[in-house]
């Protein structure tokens, strides 16, 4: 969601003539769009702004704003630490930003804009196009949580869950598409909670896909992220019925131990859980599955760690994101007693080896197939092109060129390695369909 974030930040500025760089020695204003889930990002911006500071030793200071969840969370205590800040601007008030680089030469006070406008901001960003120009673009339809795990800072940096309303939604994907996009990632940090009310009766995601792949020019659809919770009956129906929503979903666990689970106030069990993926296998068999693992969660004995492990053997997530547990000072968990380093990074180990092996054996069985892969851009220095099968694997593809870039194509898989296929385009002269 920040790179969708910093995509329609820049869209904004351009409005008061700023525009996006690569030139660091060179700007006017910089802005440090911030993640906050993990600690380490909290430093990082501390670092980055170090870094600008000596540049900018013997020349004019830059205007610095940080915004995102970081600057959310610690707003005034970050201005205090660090006053080469100017601003402050949390994710629902980036809106603002145009506004505060107007006045910024006549103010001398440091600004702290974290409220949580996310109505107004909407309302900003969608008098202003979305220009991002890739093949495979982001669009935000959902904000904010309502859930409360009890490790996770989102509820209290985005706020209460929102919903876009679909006309916006497909107004910006419709611009996205005149721009020569044609696959949308739709984005919400529960996106499977999104749910608008409509002449009386609610507009959930499953009709927001329908309505989407109307869209002619639109090959794909994808969502990202999700919570077990709202995976609904319309919607697991929707991957049965939808001939553009990808074969491919992101959905955390997190635990594969009830114990755990209950710790983490996740509101769902292994069996609630398992019960899903049975249920989307069961309407789409080639449907593909990555999560998010948490390790070393206070209080998680072996035999927790233990069921975590066999639920990932059970379910054979291609691809996951997984991490030693991160206390986050605010949020319910950040007073339990954290297990020793030691127990936490051993355990990284073996499950993340665990999930390697899966995503390698997985691309390995690919090898001699043949996949529809939509390709996305020409790589760097490089006769090869970039692009993805609907299952979300990356794959290099030989012996095209730009002609074919947004296309989807055949392409036979001829290597891999653990996280990205080899393979070169099939003879076949007509694009394949989605
Ligand atoms: S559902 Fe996701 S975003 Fe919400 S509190 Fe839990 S982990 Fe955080």
């Amino acid at each position: 969601m920040n790179e969708y974030d910093s995509n329609r930040l820049s869209d904004l500025v351009k409005k008061v003539g700023y525009q996006r760089t690569k030139d660091l020695e060179n700007i006017d204003c910089y802005i440090l769009n911030t993640c906050h889930i993990r600690e380490k990002a909290t430093e990082k911006v501390y670092h980055d702004i170090g870094r600008l500071k000596k540049i900018y030793k013997n020349k004019k200071k830059p205007a610095v704003f940080v915004t995102g969840c970081v600057a959310q969370a610690e707003n005034d205590e970050m201005l205090d630490r660090e006053p080469y800040i100017d601003a402050v601007v949390g994710p629902q008030s980036y809106q603002s930003i145009p506004k505060i680089l107007q006045r910024l030469n006549k103010r001398k006070d440091k600004l702290n804009f974290t409220n949580f406008d996310v109505v107004k901001k909407f309302d900003k960003l969608n008098q202003i196009k979305n220009t991002d120009t890739k093949i495979s673009s982001f669009v935000t339809i959902q904000e904010g949580c309502d859930k409360f795990c009890n490790f996770c800072v989102v509820p209290y940096t985005r706020g209460p869950e929102y919903s876009r309303s679909p006309l916006e939604i497909i107004q910006e994907v419709k611009d996205l598409i005149s721009n020569g996009v044609v696959e949308v990632t739709l984005l919400g940090q529960n996106v499977n909670a999104y749910s608008h009310k409509k002449n009386g009766s609610i507009f959930k995601l499953s009709d927001l896909i329908f309505e989407l792949e109307n869209i002619k020019e639109l090959k794909r659809i994808r969502y990202t992220t999700s919570h077990p919770k709202d995976m609904t009956s319309d919607l697991i129906k929707c991957h049965k019925i939808s001939k553009k929503l990808a074969p491919f979903i992101h959905l955390p666990i997190q635990s594969g131990s009830n114990t755990i689970l209950k710790s983490m106030n996740r509101k769902h069990t292994r069996e609630e859980y398992l019960n899903i993926i049975k249920n989307l296998v069961a309407v789409r068999p080639e449907i593909k599955f990555s999560s998010d693992f948490i390790v070393g969660y206070p209080g998680e004995t072996e035999k927790d760690f233990e069921d975590t492990l066999s639920l990932i053997n059970n379910v054979k997530f291609v691809n996951s994101f997984s991490f030693i547990y991160n206390q986050r000072p605010g949020t319910p968990a950040f007073k339990l007693n954290p297990l020793k380093k030691e127990i936490q990074h051993n355990r990284l180990i073996i499950l993340q080896n665990l999930l390697n092996n899966i995503q390698n054996n997985y691309n390995k069985n690919q090898i001699g197939k043949n996949k529809k892969v939509l390709i996305e851009n020409k790589m760097k220095n490089q006769e090869k092109y970039f692009g993805r099968t609907d299952s979300f694997t990356p794959v290099v593809t030989e012996n095209i060129d730009d002609k074919d870039i947004g296309k989807i194509i055949n392409v036979r898989i001829k290597d891999c390695n653990k996280n990205t296929l080899f393979g070169v385009k099939e003879n076949i002269d007509k694009e394949v369909a989605a």
